[in-house]
């Protein structure tokens, strides 16, 4: 644009430079023209008056006109000769006392006019002197002269018989008659009109072409024109001419240069103008591309947080005004983080475009689906509100990630945990959907993962009681305020204990006893967990030292498990306590398998080497999948007490814990059901061929002291047999 209108300018100015300059050429010829129009005329003037006193002022003349006058003579000499010669138009002779005594004129009707003398009286009285001035109704010819001593002869351009016209005046006599003035001498006067032919002469001589007389202004026809006027301002000729227009040809002849320049110039503008744009062009596309990595991930190509949180803005408003509901899913995968640890983060990258193609491929093509952050996706999808429609599509989501992966020859198994924040007319901004939609992850986490939560209202309260526990939880660890419960595993009579678990208990200074169930889960989100659980190790090995012959369980949490120096801070804390690694058992759910499976073999190899025993705990809970029981090397199974629970009253629960003990048996492990808490419950596991249980039954958790006590006295703690009981009871 700038550029364009300097352009513009310029070439404007260009052209009203040479306008004007062409004009001004033009406005100089005409003043000119006119002056040497003037000049002729004047040059006319005089040479009229050489032709009279040629004829007029020699001592022949004098002889016939002021002596006895010869009007013959006067007609041949003057009158005749003037008209042959110089093409006069009209000769008079006036006495003395200004009568006329021989008129000549070449248009014979114009020789009655009656107003001849009056066209005669300002040559006249000027050359008789009565005159103070120079007549004022014609123009002087001979400029320097003087009305007081006019001298023998006069010529004057003035209008005679009303048209412009020369009239030369001679007074007649001899020097010495005429030495005190003209008043008694005859004068003879000639006329000239300034008619078509003189000034055609004049034209030619001059070079105007069409130089003429014109008497009606209309007939100009755009000539240039010029008045010549007498003293009064009346105008005594009107001469119309075609100009020349210099300023025609200075712009005819300028022309080429200037459209050559011009074109020069338009060409090295519209080269600039090209490399512009191009630089312009190059400039857009990378300003395109910078926006399209700011706005998406570098990975996996899809749109960032930055990029989410404005379509979420955008589906907001669109909810709010009257669209369908929509809903916001937020991803977590589990054991992402783990992936990249131990399998480099090539393998992280592949596995998270493997996660994006996938997610693409289930979700509609108007659905935006983003990765927030490391191991962090979230889907906007528009859909149904109620909880049926929101967990079917997460159920679609979690089985199209938690399908296994293979890639670069590791077989790769993650889970996903799912919030789930419904966008409807009273939605608040993006970052409270993002912060339901957290809540509801965290939730769905908790519950024990590979499964989503919707957030609702409640979650709000549960959030902020959660952060204040969170750092009390802090506080307790790092003040040794946590305990460890043991409860006791028995053989399958149950008669004899053959180990115990450790488990943590926490007594908050306001709210009391809280439950594992409560803490466990905020320790792992917040990473305490770690401390915690090195923290129960050490406490439980320094027990169980104390009770030779019973095996130590302590469970690990999946974060603990995931760390690179897990193996070494087991062995740092054995050696430390002095505690008998054969005696410990290290309890694992499955959702620690998941991720890197390679590496957690690994670190289960190296602690088997030095005797220490794994328990894979709450089987049956969570994927239950023959995987993982014939890849890692488990010592024993712990048959979760909800199926222990399920035994009496559904019966195809039965029939699986026969199966799920088998199994284990088959694959040469131990099993022990967890939570049983009746006869019933002990018999039937006896009967299906369980090594040990745990549960009410046979102990609740209990302080250190009192499996000491236990331990000491052991026929206190002696069930009765399960067969006689169920028996007494039916
Ligand atoms: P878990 O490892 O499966 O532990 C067994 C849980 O079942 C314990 O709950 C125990 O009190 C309970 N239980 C035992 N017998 C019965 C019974 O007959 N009936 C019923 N209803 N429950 C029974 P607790 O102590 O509340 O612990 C809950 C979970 O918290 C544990 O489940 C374990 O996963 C976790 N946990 C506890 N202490 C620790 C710890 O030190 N580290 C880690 N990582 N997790 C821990
Ligand atoms: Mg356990
Ligand atoms: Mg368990």
């Amino acid at each position: 644009m700038p550029i364009g209108v300097i352009v513009a300018v310029a070439i404007v100015c260009i052209i009203v430079a040479v306008l004007s300059s062409a004009q001004r050429a033009d406005a100089v010829s005409f003043a000119i023209e006119q002056q040497l129009i003037r000049q002729a005329m004047l040059d006319h003037g005089i040479r009229a008056l050489h032709v009279l006193e040629s004829v007029a002022a020699t001592p022949r003349s004098i002889a016939k006109i002021r002596g006895a006058f010869d009007p013959g003579w006067a007609d041949i000499r003057i009158g005749e000769w003037i008209e042959s010669y110089f093409h006069g138009d009209a000769e008079i002779i006036v006495d003395a006392h200004d009568r006329i005594v021989y008129k000549h004129f070449v248009d014979p009707a114009a020789a009655d006019a009656p107003d001849i003398l009056a066209g005669l009286k300002p040559a006249i009285d000027l050359l008789r002197g009565r005159l103070s001035a120079m007549p004022d109704n014609g123009m002087p010819v001979l400029l320097d002269q003087n009305p007081a001593r006019p001298g023998r002869s006069t010529v004057l351009f003035q209008r005679f018989l009303n048209k412009p016209a020369y009239v030369a005046a001679v007074a007649v006599g001899s020097d010495a008659d005429l030495a005190s003035g003209n008043s008694g001498a005859p004068i003879v006067l000639s006329v000239k009109y300034v008619a078509d032919r003189l000034l055609k002469n004049v034209g030619e001589h001059l070079q105007l072409a069409h130089l003429r007389n014109i008497d009606d202004p209309r007939e100009v026809n755009g000539d240039s024109v010029v008045d010549l006027t007498d003293p009064q301002g009346g105008v005594i000729a009107r001469f119309a001419w075609m100009p020349s227009h210099p300023g025609a040809s200075i712009v005819a002849s300028i022309l080429p240069f200037i459209a050559v320049a011009l074109g020069g110039f338009a060409l090295l503008v519209a080269l600039v103008m090209r490399h512009m744009r191009r630089t312009s062009e190059e400039i857009e596309a990378g300003e395109r591309q910078l926006r399209h990595l700011a706005l998406h991930d570098p990975v996996c190509g899809l749109p960032n947080r930055i990029y989410f949180s404005e379509r979420l803005e955008r589906a907001i408003g669109e909810v709010r005004a009257g669209g369908p509901t929509a809903a916001v899913f937020y991803i977590d995968l589990d054991h992402f983080k783990d992936v990249n640890d131990t399998l480099g983060h090539h393998i992280g990258d592949e596995l998270i475009l493997n996660v994006t193609q996938r997610l693409s491929r289930i979700m509609r093509g108007d659905d935006l689906v983003a990765r927030l952050g490391g191991d962090e996706f979230a889907i906007i999808t528009a859909c149904a509100s109620d909880s049926y429609s929101l967990q079917a599509i997460a159920g679609r989501i979690i089985s199209a990630v938690c399908a296994p992966y293979a890639i670069s020859g590791h077989n790769i198994i993650i889970g996903a945990s799912i919030g789930i924040a419904v966008i409807d007319r009273r939605a608040n901004d993006a970052a409270d959907i993002l912060r339901y939609a957290d809540m509801a992850l965290y939730r769905a986490k908790n519950e024990g993962r590979n499964r989503a939560c919707i957030y609702d209202a409640a979650m709000d309260a549960d959030l902020s009681s959660r952060k204040l526990l969170e750092g009390d939880l802090l506080q307790a660890i790092k003040n040794d305020d946590l305990r460890a419960a043991y409860q006791p595993i028995v053989n399958s009579a149950g008669d004899t204990i053959v180990g115990v678990e450790a488990l943590a208990r926490w007594t908050h200074p306001v709210h009391g006893e809280i439950p594992p169930s409560r803490f466990i889960p905020i320790a792992e989100h917040s990473g305490l967990i770690v401390e915690l659980g090195e923290w129960m190790l050490r406490r439980a090995c320094l027990d169980g030292r104390n009770w030779p012959g019973l095996t130590i369980a302590v469970n690990v949490s999946p974060l603990q498990f995931r760390r690179s120096d897990f193996v070494e801070v087991i062995e740092r804390i054995l050696a430390e306590t002095d505690f008998d690694a054969n005696r410990l058992e290290l309890e694992l759910t499955e959702s620690t398998l998941l991720g890197n499976l390679e590496t957690a073999e690994l670190s289960m190899l190296r602690l088997k080497a030095i005797g220490v025993r794994f328990a894979l705990d709450d089987f049956g809970t969570g994927y239950s999948s023959l995987l993982y029981l014939r890849r890692f090397p488990f010592d024993k199974l712990k048959i979760d007490s909800s199926f222990v629970r399920s035994i009496e009253k559904a019966p195809d629960a039965a029939a699986i814990v026969h199966a799920v003990v088998s199994l284990g048996r088959g694959l040469g492990m131990k099993v022990t059901a967890e939570g049983v808490e009746t006869a019933e419950q002990h018999l039937f596991l006896r009967a299906a061929g369980v090594h040990s249980m745990q549960g009410y039954r046979f102990g609740r958790p209990g302080t250190a002291h009192d499996i000491d006590h236990r331990l000491a006295a052991p026929e206190e703690y002696r069930v009765g047999s399960p067969d006689q009981e169920v028996a007494l009871a039916s």
